[in-house]
């Protein structure tokens, strides 16, 4: 999808209203319609960009600072017990809009969001070969 059929391009040139709560030169930050919990904020860079393949190393990085940013203030608003920063990339991770953005997820201690995996201890070796493949491709 390119920049002008996104929604989340429309958001930051205005054209589609949003609930506002920072904006600068490359970034912007934003209530989400649908919040997993109270306090729930996107953060975008203005830059198009589909996912963290796409968008520059500039966007990411503006993208990074305002969200801890604004990570601080919801902490200070909500008090909450805990907070994700959480970035998705492609339907299988459940993206669902095509814009690069990360949450600023306000957790409370027992609410129903499940992103909780356990600690389940992995192979050793073959995490270690894993390392060295993904090493090879950097
Ligand atoms: P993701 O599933 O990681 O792609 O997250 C996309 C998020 O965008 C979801 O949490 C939606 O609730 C949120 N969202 C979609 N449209 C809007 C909108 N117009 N204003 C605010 N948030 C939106
Ligand atoms: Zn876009």
């Amino acid at each position: 999808m390119s920049g002008q059929d996104c929604i989340f391009c429309k958001i930051a040139s205005g054209e589609i209203p949003c609930s506002r709560v920072y904006e600068d030169e490359a970034t912007l930050a934003f209530m989400d319609i649908n919040p997993a919990n109270e306090g729930h904020v996107l953060v975008i860079p203005k830059e198009h960009g589909a996912d963290v393949h796409e968008i520059s190393d500039e966007a990411l990085a503006a993208t990074a600072i305002t969200a801890k940013r604004v990570a601080g203030a919801v902490v200070r608003t909500l008090s909450p017990e805990g907070l994700n920063l959480l970035q998705c990339n492609g339907p299988a991770a459940a993206q669902s809009v095509m814009h690069f953005h990360m949450h600023v997820l306000p957790r409370r201690e027992g609410d129903a969001l499940a992103m909780n995996w356990g600690l389940v201890p992995g192979d050793i070796d073959a995490i270690g070969a894993l390392a060295e493949r993904i090493a090879a491709e950097l």
